[in-house]
């Protein structure tokens, strides 16, 4: 404020003794005390914006560490329904948008109201009446700019910004739909959600736009961009009674004080406005925020017992998903003694991947107890559970790395003969062969990408190099070619031999050679055996082993 003060003293003078310019003596030490203030306000500025800007990125870096290390403690099935790419990008850019008005807007908030305070009091030191007209005008505007948040529009403005969440959710769908949209020859017009998503939001937009803040937005642009409409009125009547009274020169150098001060008004309202977006900005980022950190945890025993054997045991489990209405276990039970093979057959939905899962702790049971070496899985260190237990499952993630060190992330102190070793055991030999590098070439470069078969390969080969006593698996042939199938085979050889193995099979060849079979139907164990026992039984299985023994004989025929 000091350079307007500074340009207001100079004024005074030359009106003091107008119109004889050249007596005016402290002008030039005006000018300067201007110059000086407003570099001063910069440098002032400048600083507090380095402290603001230092205390945003802590912050925005402490909830990132946060909400990382929140996820971190999430059971891993959580990621099957949450993308963990997603949910990084959302926590990353939440804790961005915190940034402007950490670093922004406090800075100038605070200088608005010490603006404000200050302004108040000069305006009614001069002349009560034309500071009062230059404070009509910034009412008229911060109520013209309240009008369009309160009451009935409030709902209008949360239904406003409803529909543009809405719109952005199904353009997500949209892009994820394309694929399916271009094989079957259909029209943009198909996806219709998106489209009545994006009508809706330009209906809801104009409304409140054009609806409710189209007048106030222009009064209250009028009245802080032009402060003078209230003053130049409020001047005009006084000057009379001025000249009057013989006090013109003193009424003269008033109005130009209020003339140079109505300006700074306008500033500081629209810095208002700013802040006021940013609060918003940042209170959504919150939310965001807070979804991520209201992820569930798994639960961390203080008194952690080593499991005494490979052994597993299923007591009386039951689980429901999230959200889900039936159970997906139902009282399941069954054991599993040190070194068996045991595999988990039934029909699809049956409830095979939830149970598997349980087993490492992907998701915790909603009553019963599943144990591995005698203990509740839940009474573990979970790093010692999952030093015990290798899982192969379907969606066997490879990262964009070598191969080697895909194959190393079981057991990064590995060396490159036991991970090379570990490939060879799992059959990847041709795989190697073909690469570039061999097992140096980082997938997803230079167009080296592996087909599902192959990729399977290399999980298997991480899963070997583990050598944990307990192996989960699902037997994963859906990608299969037959030569990969048969490859894939051995690696299975190589690395159930010796371990105690859960077995997901979907050939029912595989399973003739299991220690003990569990038919698992709608969430319950329909049969238990061996398969000559419960093809003697002449239930479920053996219904399913006839047809895929139908099936295997199939040929096309001539
Ligand atoms: P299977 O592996 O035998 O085909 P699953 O264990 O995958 O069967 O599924 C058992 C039941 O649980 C099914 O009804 C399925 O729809 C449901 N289900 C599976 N995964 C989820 C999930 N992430 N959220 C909700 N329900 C699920
Ligand atoms: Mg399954």
């Amino acid at each position: 404020m000091l350079p307007y003060i500074c340009i207001w003293l100079a004024a005074r003078d030359l009106i003091a003794v107008a119109p004889d310019w050249t007596r005016a003596a402290g002008i030039e030490r005006y000018g300067w005390m201007a110059f000086a203030t407003a570099v001063g306000g910069i440098v002032v500025y400048f600083c507090a914006l380095m402290c603001t800007h230092l205390a945003a990125f802590r912050t925005a870096s402490n909830i990132r560490k946060t909400g990382m290390a929140h996820l971190m403690k999430t059971p891993l099935g959580f990621f099957d329904s949450n993308a963990s790419g997603l949910l990084r990008n959302r926590l990353d850019g939440a804790a961005g948008e915190t940034e402007t008005l950490l670093a922004h807007n406090l800075a100038d908030i605070v200088g608005t109201a010490a603006m404000f305070l200050s302004t108040l009091v000069l305006m009614l030191v001069f002349d009560w009446r034309m500071g009062a007209a230059c404070l009509l005008a910034a009412v008229v505007s911060v109520a013209a700019m309240f009008s369009m948040m309160g009451g009935k529009n409030a709902k209008l403005m949360a239904e406003y910004q409803a529909a543009q969440d809405t719109m952005s959710k199904a353009g997500t769908e949209y892009v994820r739909g394309i694929p399916v949209v271009k094989v079957f020859q259909q029209t943009v017009y198909s996806f219709k959600a998106f489209r009545e998503a994006i009508e809706d939001y330009s209906a809801k937009a104009e409304k409140y736009t054009v609806g409710v803040c189209r007048l106030p937005q222009a009064v209250n642009l009028t009245a802080t961009e032009g402060a003078f409409i209230f003053l130049v009125p409020v001047a005009l009547l006084l000057a009379p009674g001025a000249l009057k009274s013989g006090s013109f020169a003193l009424f003269v150098t008033n109005f130009a004080f209020y003339a140079v001060f109505s300006a700074i008004i306008s500033t500081a309202l629209a810095r208002i406005m700013f802040a006021a977006s940013g609060m918003l900005l940042a209170h959504t980022a919150l939310g965001r925020i807070d979804e991520v950190m209201n992820a569930p945890t798994l639960e961390i025993t203080n008194h952690p017992q080593t499991p005494k054997d490979n052994g597993v045991e299923f007591k009386d489990v039951s689980f429901t998903y999230d959200g889900a209405e039936i159970p997906a276990l139902d009282h399941v039970s069954f054991r599993v003694e040190p070194g068996q093979t045991v595999a988990l057959v039934g029909p699809s939905g049956g409830g095979k991947t939830t149970a598997a899962s349980l087993i490492p702790r992907f998701w915790d049971v909603s009553s019963g107890m599943v144990e591995v070496g005698g203990v509740d899985v839940r009474q573990t260190d979970p790093h010692v559970l999952m030093d015990r237990i290798a899982f192969v499952f379907q969606n066997n993630r490879l990262f964009k790395a070598s191969i080697l060190d895909n194959v190393r992330a079981a057991r990064p102190d590995a060396t490159r003969e036991e991970a090379l070793a570990a490939l060879n055991a799992a059959q990847c030999g041709d795989i190697l062969a073909s690469l570039p590098n061999g097992a140096d070439t980082v997938i997803g470069t230079e167009g080296t990408y592996l087909s599902g078969g192959e990729q399977q390969r290399v999980a298997l080969a991480r899963a070997i190099l583990k050598d944990a006593g307990i192996v989960v698996l699902d037997e994963a042939t859906a990608f299969a070619d037959p030569e990969n199938e048969s490859l894939i085979q051995k690696a299975f050889a190589t690395l159930t031999k010796g371990r105690t193995v859960v077995m997901i099979a979907h050939r029912l060849s595989t399973v003739v050679n299991a220690d003990k079979i569990i038919v698992l139907d709608a969430g319950k164990v329909a049969e238990e055996g061996t398969h000559d026992e419960l093809v003697a039984a002449g239930g479920l299985y053996a219904r399913m082993w006839a047809d895929y023994q139908k099936a295997v004989s199939w040929k096309i025929s001539a």
